[in-house]
């Protein structure tokens, strides 16, 4: 037994597992009156592991742990196999059926939101109000998924009829529309315990495009991942959906990940968290007999490009508003400004020292997991010790656990084209400043950029008719192009992009937010020549359903043939 920290998990299943040597009295007591996580095998729980794990929990200022059994092999393939059954009935219910689900889903975790809050403010040292927003924002998000279900043209009808006295050849009647893929396996993040989590856009958007989710949880968020992934199985329950539609993994370390992507019957992966991880599960599934996609998004420094015109008139406004996105949550944002770019200049001197002001006036704030504040720590020194960066500002030191103590950095553009790992994510509150001494030298930076989830311009008119070719540039960097505005915080909607070309992600020409997420889960299929009676109703002549499709070329809700 490889027991890292005390144990306990009881069930009807499992006699209680005791290792008093490893862990202190006063924790085991702790330990008892802990409810702790375990494993969602579509609606059974289960901890068949003989792996355990800890987790920080942080209690009115003091710090305690937790402990959770790992998913084995064994468990992995019992989730994706019972999912796998699962698919072939969930998949043809209908779309109000999977939207009366993802509705349940969102009422489920909207009554038992503050509950939700408390453990997940525990866990991640994350405060109230942001966890409230994040709640709000992953009901909303259910919602907005039940209502394209609904309304039911994000299937993408395509019919052109037949013309059987075409010359020479008649042309026969080809329909098509999207079906769900088969079973996806989800990695949630660490830094959004809800929004990016167990119900969250990729769990959600699989589910609403048919396909049952086996969820593997992140070991930073483990009990606030079991309560999530208790309500969708309660909702789905209460939907009369087949067992399987939905499970969840504990682990930590990369074991139960691994033999998730490595499964047969896993048709797909969602991914969100750091480049070497979404790297790693992408390069697994491509070596599979039967390679699958995975959807990772992964690291971002989001640079924002500051024109000289709107630096001239704002640079204090423009200071104020940047660095306190740059601090947020302890900069845990994958769209947190990492690098900034201006042209040199008395304007560009009157930022950089407001924004440091704000750097030397920030405390240091607890980050998400030991992990990720070794990660910052690594990524600080590394720029230290760069001879071509300069330090401009540190915040203030605190003493509480993994407490990341805000940085600045100055380097000049010839430095940053000169050296390209000066592009890699800190992953925290740490800004890079890149002096330009021309517009020609904004434009290289701007040429030489990897692929981004956001770029930020904040310019005015007489800026952007200068800089003519540099949005060009830009579109070709990133998923998300803003003006005049901070890149943290990614709104829910239909036309929202988050992702980009890679390392932002592994797959440009899709998203992780908004409605169009779904079609990352989704593959055309068209019938040709079939009989009306066997088509879905989404493609019959009728339009039973009165949904938009494209007819010979034309968008319509008509009926055709009347
Ligand atoms: P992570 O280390 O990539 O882990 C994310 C999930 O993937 C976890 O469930 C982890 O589980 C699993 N995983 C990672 N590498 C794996 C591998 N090789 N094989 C199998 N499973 C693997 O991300 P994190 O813990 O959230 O944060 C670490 C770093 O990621 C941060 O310091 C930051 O740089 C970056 N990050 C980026 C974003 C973003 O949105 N861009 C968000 C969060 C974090 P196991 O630990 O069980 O293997």
């Amino acid at each position: 037994m490889d027991v890292t920290c005390n144990p306990l998990y009881q069930t009807g299943k499992h006699e209680s597992i005791f290792d008093l040597d490893l862990c202190n009295h006063l924790l085991y007591t702790y330990f008892l009156l802990m409810i702790t996580g375990n494993n969602l095998i579509g609606y059974s729980h289960s901890a068949k592991g003989n792996k355990s794990f800890c987790r920080l929990l942080h209690i009115n200022g003091q710090t305690t742990t937790n402990s959770f059994y790992e998913a084995s092999i064994d468990e992995v393939n019992e989730a994706v196999t019972k999912a796998s059954t699962a698919f072939h009935r969930y998949r043809l219910l209908s779309g109000n059926q999977k939207a009366d689900f993802l509705q349940k889903i969102a009422e489920a975790i909207d009554a038992s939101k503050d509950e939700l809050i408390s453990i997940a403010m525990q866990e991640t040292n994350l405060p109230e109000a942001r966890l409230k927003g994040e709640v709000q924002r992953t009901i909303n998000q259910a919602k907005l998924f039940a209502q394209l279900l609904k309304e039911g043209s994000w299937v993408t009808a395509i019919i052109d009829t037949a013309v059987p006295d075409r010359t020479p050849l008649p042309k026969p009647d080809i329909r098509q529309w999207q079906i769900a893929i088969g079973v996806v396996g989800v990695f949630g993040a660490s830094n959004f315990p809800f929004a990016f989590s167990v119900a969250g856009g990729d769990t959600i958007s699989a589910l609403a495009a048919g396909c049952p989710v086996v969820y593997k949880a992140h070991p930073g968020h483990p009990a606030t991942s079991e309560k999530v992934g208790v309500l969708i199985n309660q909702a789905a329950k209460e939907s009369g959906l087949p067992d399987g539609v939905f499970s969840l993994l504990q682990g930590e370390g990369h074991e139960t990940g691994v033999a998730l992507v490595q499964h047969s019957l896993i048709k797909a992966i969602a991914f969100t968290g750091s480049l070497a991880g979404g790297k790693a599960l992408f390069d697994i599934a491509a070596k599979r007999k039967e390679p699958i996609p995975v959807y990772a998004e992964m690291g971002s420094v989001n640079p924002v490009f500051i024109l000289p015109d709107m630096l001239a008139s704002k640079a204090i406004e423009l200071a104020d508003k940047l660095a306190p996105s740059n601090l947020l949550a302890a900069g845990q944002f994958c769209t947190n400004p990492g690098i900034i770019v201006q042209q040199q200049s008395k304007d560009s001197e009157t930022f950089v020292s407001k924004f440091g002001e704000h750097i030397k006036n920030a405390c240091g704030e607890c980050m998400l997991t030991g992990n990720i504040y070794n990660g910052y720590n690594q990524g600080i020194e590394k720029l230290s010790s760069n001879k071509d960066v300069a330090l401009m500002a540190t915040g203030q030191h605190s003493k509480m656990e993994n407490a990341a103590t805000p940085h600045m950095f100055k380097t000049s553009a010839q430095s940053f084209l000169e050296q390209h790992d000066l592009m890699e994510e800190v992953f925290g509150p740490s800004s890079l400043h890149v002096m330009a001494q021309s517009k020609n030298e904004i434009m290289a930076v701007a040429e030489n950029l990897s692929g981004q989830l956001t770029v930020s311009v904040w310019a005015t008119e007489k800026d952007l008719e200068e800089f003519g070719d540099l949005i060009k540039i830009l579109e070709l960097k990133a998923g998300r192009i803003i003006y005049n505005t901070v890149p943290t915080g990614v709104e829910v909607t239909q036309a929202m992009v988050h992702g980009g070309p890679y390392p932002a992600t592994t797959d440009s020409k899709t998203t992780s937010v908004g409605t169009n997420a779904i079609y990352r889960f989704t593959r055309a299929v068209c019938y040709q020549g079939s009989p009306q009676k066997f088509l879905p109703d989404e493609l019959k002549n009728e339009n039973p359903l009165g949904i938009w499709r494209m007819v010979n070329g034309e968008h319509t809700k008509d009926v055709i043939g009347k």
